[in-house]
């Protein structure tokens, strides 16, 4: 008799020791978020320093892919889609320049010069094209003559001479293991997995929408 009053009031305590603890949270503001639809909560709250090197989200600055499949060859899923094709006679671009302005400026053309390692003075360039729209630069014609001044460059890399135009560079990241395979395989270390906190959140809630494209078609204008 003694052991059944005794799980009675085990049971009955355990409830309200239960309760108590509910209704002691009830009116604590809440430490979890909506996420995906709640994106806004001060992430370095939540994630802990992310490594050097963490494999993350994958990225093509395109202007300096060749096009060689390596990446795609490498992969083990087979992820990465790419189509290309041979530019029409007289379509080739000579060796040219890629100016990245730190306003996200794009300008693609011919330096005067060799550009130094550490640019600091202003730099002279014949345009070729000008991207993405609506920068600062929007009048400038193909062939003008521009002087930058050295305080906006962010930093300038070659485009060399193509062999191939880039029709498609996909990526479905929802079927990517994160290996890092690719970028190894990559000769112009142009496909590179993001590291910083924008490497990590991604999410969708269509699968369509994590397959990255990275082909540019304004780059061959
Ligand atoms: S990181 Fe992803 S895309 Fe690159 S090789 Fe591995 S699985 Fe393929
Ligand atoms: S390996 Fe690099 S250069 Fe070659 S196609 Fe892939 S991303 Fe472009």
């Amino acid at each position: 008799m003694s052991k059944y009053m005794l799980n009675i009031y085990n049971g009955v305590y355990s409830v309200l020791l239960g309760m108590t603890i509910t209704l002691r949270q009830l009116f604590r503001p809440n430490v979890t978020h909506q996420y995906p639809y709640e994106r806004e909560f001060e992430v370095n709250d939540n994630i802990r320093e992310i490594p050097v090197g963490y494999r993350g989200q994958l990225h093509n600055r395109v202007e300096d892919c060749i096009v060689c499949k390596k990446c795609a060859i490498s992969c083990p899923v087979d992820c990465i889609y790419i189509d290309s094709r041979k530019p029409e006679k007289g379509k080739a671009w000579e060796t040219m320049n890629v100016i990245h302005l730190k306003d996200q400026t794009r300008i693609v053309g011919i330096l005067d010069k060799k550009p130094p390692k550490e640019i600091t003075d202003d730099i002279q360039l014949t345009v070729q094209h000008i991207n993405p729209e609506g920068t600062t630069y929007p009048d400038i014609p193909a062939g003008a003559t521009v002087k930058i001044g050295g305080e906006k460059v962010d930093r300038i890399v070659d485009r060399k001479k193509v062999a191939l135009f880039m029709d498609r560079f996909d990526i479905d990241m929802s079927l990517c293991l994160f290996c890092g395979l690719c970028t190894e395989a990559c000769p112009t270390e142009c496909l590179t997995m993001k590291d910083g906190l924008e490497g990590i959140e991604y999410s969708e809630f269509d699968r369509d929408d994590l397959i990255y494209k990275f082909a540019d078609q304004s780059l061959y204008k």
